[in-house]
């Protein structure tokens, strides 16, 4: 006999009626969507990372509705974030929320912005460093930067581990950055309080200081846990794209990014019916 937890992830479309129910009685609905392994399946390289035609069309859709607040936010920067999704009247929140753009908003996080030389020249230490490892490159993505190595052979991790390791120790050992694992990914973000968790409650106390929106977030790796973290609190709907066995701080799961798509269509159906 399988014994699930108390706590353990539902299938979104499993309990669909009650959440099209909190939709439509909701004043006003904040929509966020991670990008890489949510909206697009995760390929070699991130610039292959496209998002269909459909499912844009669906998105752009969805801005016009007045009762929601349609973002998107997500580990790359801000303007590739918003060329890649295409979406316009839209919310974006680049660099796992460290920079925030849309309609009445525009920010940067202050401690992070005084943190682009370090992040620069530390980026290039690691360039140098791993030139020798064929299939890993650095990402300097300004305000963070992203070790990739999706595509370096199996055989040279150890070796891969050893040279970053000794590359970040001094900025880490002073507490200038934070370094996270993720999907054949080293996160580095400089060390400030700050994630995707804190950028969902900055754009709620920003936009809708009053007003409590119903809160729905969507993402599928370890940096969008912190967003869930949030949005449980909030009353809201967290949604993690996976394997349900995860562990992941999600009230809900979906299987896939086909599985995304399908929600956007019921969603946009909800939104419809309100
Ligand atoms: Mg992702």
């Amino acid at each position: 006999m399988v014994v699930q937890s108390a706590c353990a992830m539902k299938h979104l479309f499993s309990y669909w009626d009650s959440i099209a129910d909190k939709i439509k009685n909701a004043k006003h609905v904040i929509l966020l969507l991670d990008y890489d392994g949510t909206l697009t399946p995760i390929v070699e390289r991130p610039e292959s990372a496209y998002l269909s035609s459909q499912v844009r069309d669906c998105l752009q859709e969805l801005v016009s509705f007045h009762s929601l607040t349609l973002g998107f936010i997500s580990g790359r920067p801000l303007n590739d974030l918003q060329a890649k999704v295409g979406v316009t009247d839209a919310l974006y929140a680049g660099n796992h929320g460290l920079e925030i753009e849309g309609p009445n908003t525009s920010f940067v996080n202050p401690e992070a912005a005084e943190a682009i030389p370090l992040l620069h020249t530390l980026g290039q230490n690691i360039s140098l460093a791993i030139a020798g490892i064929k299939g890993a490159w650095i990402e300097d993505k300004r305000l963070t930067l992203s070790l990739h190595y999706r595509l370096v052979d199996e055989a040279q991790y150890n070796r891969l581990n050893d040279i970053f390791n000794e590359s970040i120790r001094e900025p880490l050992a002073y507490d200038r950055i934070i370094v996270t694992s993720n999907k054949k990914t080293y996160d580095i973000r400089p060390s400030v309080n700050w994630d995707k968790g804190k950028a969902i409650e900055y754009i709620n106390k920003t936009l809708f200081p009053k007003n409590k929106p119903l809160i729905l977030v969507v993402g599928d790796d370890k940096t969008d846990y912190d967003a869930f973290r949030v949005v449980n609190t909030t009353g809201g709907i967290s949604i993690f794209v996976g394997n349900a066995s995860i562990k992941a701080p999600a009230s809900y799961f979906l299987q896939s990014t086909n599985e995304v798509h399908q929600f956007l269509l019921r969603f946009q159906s909800t939104l419809n019916c309100q």
